[in-house]
């Protein structure tokens, strides 16, 4: 079977819309490529912003629940995504981070790659890796950010968890990852190295306390596999290896399945195909509410019940 090369998407959870469309579209400058509502809670919004097309890889999602209380980071899940960013592109990024009100941490060195830490308006960690070798992403033209410094697609996850060796079995043994070495307490593991999102880190934390999930929370991290095929592969695969997993669920972009690995972190592996362009059109992408066939019969009573939301001008980065 075909090794995971790398990220599909990764889906957090934010309290405000309109402050998290702010930040990562105004930004961050990641384009919002999809307004549509939580399939299993259509009153709230969710939100995926990526590069100009959503490229596999590049794809963070957002669930907007309003009345969620604020996360503490722990044990058993995703406390950090990476993207890349090119090398030399930090010293703008802390300025434009702090004249947006975000102070960033320090920059420090990981595995001989400069890294700047920073939490969001919801306190979700996010980390930006000034990377020699990015894979290609579409660079979306009418953003903030130019060229020479914008985000360019995920560049990993990072784990936290009590146990390293059952998650690790799981990357290897069923996921096809290969171990890249160890600074510290940290582990790395790598899928494709010419796919975006190719790194998981695992940050070994025996004995902390687990994660408190609310606003700030990464709720799940999706592998992609490029069709549904290379996804029943997987399913049968890991079902064999006494994962529970879920059967396929219909995303509308993507199809998915689910599996909660070892360490209690939410896995996916979602498929490439069909694609964002399937129900707008690429210079439309994320303008209109779009909601999937077995919504549409509810689309005013849905879009009705949901917080307006603005899609304020962009104004270019300097
Ligand atoms: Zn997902």
């Amino acid at each position: 079977m075909d090794s995971i090369k790398g990220l599909h998407h990764v889906t957090a959870v934010a309290r405000d819309p309109q402050r998290n469309v702010d930040f990562y579209r105004n930004v961050l400058g990641q384009r919002l490529i999809k307004k549509t509502v939580n399939f299993d809670v259509p009153d709230t919004y969710h939100f995926y912003f990526a590069d100009e097309t959503g490229t596999p890889g590049s794809v963070m999602t957002f669930f907007a629940w309003p009345n969620t209380e604020r996360a503490t980071r722990g044990n058993g899940e995703t406390a950090a995504v990476a993207y890349n960013v090119p090398v030399g592109s930090l010293d703008f990024w802390q300025g434009h981070l702090t004249r947006n009100g975000i102070t960033p941490e320090p920059v420090e060195k990981r595995f001989n790659e400069d890294v700047l830490p920073f939490d969001d308006p919801d306190g979700m960690r996010v980390e930006l890796v000034a990377s020699v070798s990015a894979p290609a992403i579409r660079f979306w033209e009418d953003g903030p950010i130019p060229q020479s410094y914008t985000l360019s697609g995920f560049h990993s996850v990072t784990l936290w968890l009590d146990e390293v060796e059952p998650t690790v079995d799981l990357l290897i043994d069923h996921m096809g990852y290969t171990a890249a070495g160890q600074e510290g307490d940290r582990y790395r593991f790598v899928g494709g190295a010419d796919a975006l999102g190719h790194i998981v880190d695992i940050v070994h934390r025996p004995g902390q306390p687990q994660a408190d999930f609310g606003a700030g929370s990464i709720h799940h991290i999706a592998f992609s596999v490029p069709n549904d095929e290379k996804q029943l592969e997987y399913q049968a695969a890991l079902h064999q290896a006494g994962v529970g997993v879920t059967p396929v669920r219909d995303r509308s972009y993507f199809h998915s399945i689910y599996f909660r690995e070892p360490g209690g972190v939410l896995f996916e592996i979602a498929t490439n195909t069909p694609g964002f362009a399937i129900d707008e059109p690429v210079n439309a992408l994320g303008e209109a509410l779009r909601l999937p066939t077995w919504l549409q019969q509810n689309y005013a009573a849905i879009e009705q019940g949901l917080q307006p939301l603005i899609l304020k001008p962009i104004e270019k980065a300097k």
